[in-house]
This record gives C-alpha cells, structure tokens and sequence, in this order.
C-alpha cells in the first residue's frame, strides 16, 4: 500500500529541503507548489502553503528524515518564547516620508505576563492611537535602545548605492549593541524581526566593527515568538510617528504615511512651495514616488 505524508514546514526548512534534492527537481510544477522532487520510490512537493507532500513506497522513510529537523525547529521556537530576550525591529522603511527608527528592546522572562497584559504584539495589528497610549509605559518599563537614520542620511547611504538590506542590518546592529552597553545581565535570545536569513545578515555586517553574533535569531514575524521584538515594534513606531510629526511642522505640513497617492500629493505640493531640494530633508529621494511628484508639480 503506497501512503502519503504530508507535513507543515516554514519557508525556511523548505528551501533547505529544495537544495537537499537539487539534483532530483523536476521542472514541471503543479499549482501552488515551490518544487517538486522525483526520487525513485518517492515524489515530494512542497507547497507555498508550507505543506510537503511525500508520496510512493519510501514516503514514510523520506519523510522521517525531515520530522526531527521540523520537531526541533518548533520546539526552538517554542523555547525561545519564554526566555529573557531582546527583539529588535524597524519602522520607515517602506515610508517615503520619514526617517528609519529601528528599536531593540529588553524584556526579561518575569516581564512577559505584564506586557502582554498591557496588550502589547505587533505594532502593524495596532492603530496609531493605541500606539501612542502604550509606547510611553513600555519605554518606562522596559531598557531599550533606538537608532534613527535621518532622512538626509539615509539618502546619502542610498546615493554611495548601500542596498536598504544592508542599512537595516548595519541600524538593527547598532541598535543591538547600543542596549546591550545598558543591560547587566546578558539575554538568553536576541531575536531580530527577519527581513533576511541570517547568515546574509551577517554578511551584510562583514567588516563592521562590534557584530553581535551569540544568540542572535533572524526570525520572520518575530513579534510572534517574542513579546519583545512586538515591544520594540510597538516603540519604534511611536518614535518614527513623532519624527514625522516633527518633520511636518518644519515643512509646514502633515506628512502622510505610507508611499500612495496622499504620499506623492504631498511631495508636489512641497516642491511646489519649497523647491525639490526639500524632499532631501524630508523622503527617501530615490523611492518612485519622488518622479510621480515631479509630474504633478510640472502640469
Ligand atoms: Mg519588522
């Protein structure tokens, strides 16, 4: 009797699993699916979903091999969710108004209850208000580091051709090692909210002076593991909402969020009142919207 397994991997066990068969994909891919490997008492394919499918005579065997990496690939996870822990996230950067705050921030395991009673988990799933009321208690209660890339920096980082990868992780670095100095106590975890794997963020940070590297885990939608990557999200957005705020009132506007249509509004009226060279102070010059301003102020 020929059995199917099926298991549930993250994206990240399936891309080890994809270069594990390399050499036994088959091009043609069904609906949905990230690869299919043909093994000869096996066929496996892996789902955008996350589901593996194992099917033929040796699926059962071929299947186990993966089991014990998924078993301890959650219960990492599962680990980490209870131990003294940074988190570190960004805010900004799909912002074309506005700086880079990127925020680490420390809660230790007897701090875990009190923050999630204060409702505290990802900033995204937050309005701003609900942002504003509890930013200031966690930056009471909680050590915590910021790091903010001013707009005319962070241009200029852009212009000497720095991918946004490498400012996220050279800021994300900075923040770490800034809270770090202020802590007595070493954490178990230092989770970053991943916006890459980690072995390409630690490529990005080749050559930097004071990499932290022990315990450090690129996670992707961290603030679900850790309340403190949620924490250091919910921070982060409080500081870059008041940056913007801030920047608003030296250019005499309110600057919408976001990259939309608001967004390139807002850009042409600047340029019409202050000239282009303002978006320098203000925006990430070489987002699209700096272009589509220029059209609406040149009609
Ligand atoms: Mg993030």
């Amino acid at each position: 009797m020929l059995a199917n397994y099926v298991v549930q991997a993250k994206e990240q066990m399936i891309q080890e699993m994809k270069r594990y068969y390399a050499s036994n994909l088959v091009e043609k891919l069904p609906q949905g699916a990230l690869f299919v490997a043909k093994l000869s008492g096996c066929i496996i394919t892996a789902y955008r979903s996350g589901k593996v499918l194992f099917q033929g005579k040796d699926a059962e065997k071929e299947a186990e091999r993966w089991n014990g990496s998924l078993r301890s690939q959650q219960t990492n996870e599962e680990m980490l969710t209870t131990v003294s822990a940074i988190g570190s996230d960004e805010v900004g950067t799909g912002d074309y108004f506005g700086p880079v705050v990127v925020v680490a921030a420390y809660v230790a395991k007897e701090q875990i209850a009190t923050m999630k009673r204060l409702g505290v988990k990802d900033s995204k799933q937050l309005t701003d208000e609900m942002i504003t009321r509890l930013a200031p208690a966690l930056m009471d209660h909680l050590h915590y580091a910021s790091v903010i890339l001013t707009n005319p920096e962070y241009n200029r980082w852009q212009q000497r051709g720095m991918p946004q990868t490498k400012i996220k992780a050279l800021l994300h670095n900075e923040a770490i090692g800034k809270l770090m100095n202020t802590l007595s106590q070493r954490p178990d975890a230092i989770i970053i909210d991943q916006f890459i794997e980690r072995n390409l963020y630690f490529r990005y940070l080749e050559g930097e002076k004071n990499v932290i590297r022990e315990h450090v885990h690129c996670i992707p939608k961290a603030e679900t593991v850790h309340v403190a990557v949620a924490a250091a999200s919910i921070i982060a957005r409080y500081l870059f909402l008041q940056e913007l705020n801030y920047l608003g009132e030296t250019v005499g506007i309110v600057l919408p969020k976001g990259a939309g249509e608001q967004v390139d509004k807002a850009a042409a009226y600047l340029i019409q009142t202050h000239g282009e060279a303002i978006l320098h102070s203000c925006a990430k010059f070489h987002f699209a919207n700096t272009e589509k301003a220029q059209r609406i102020a040149n009609r």
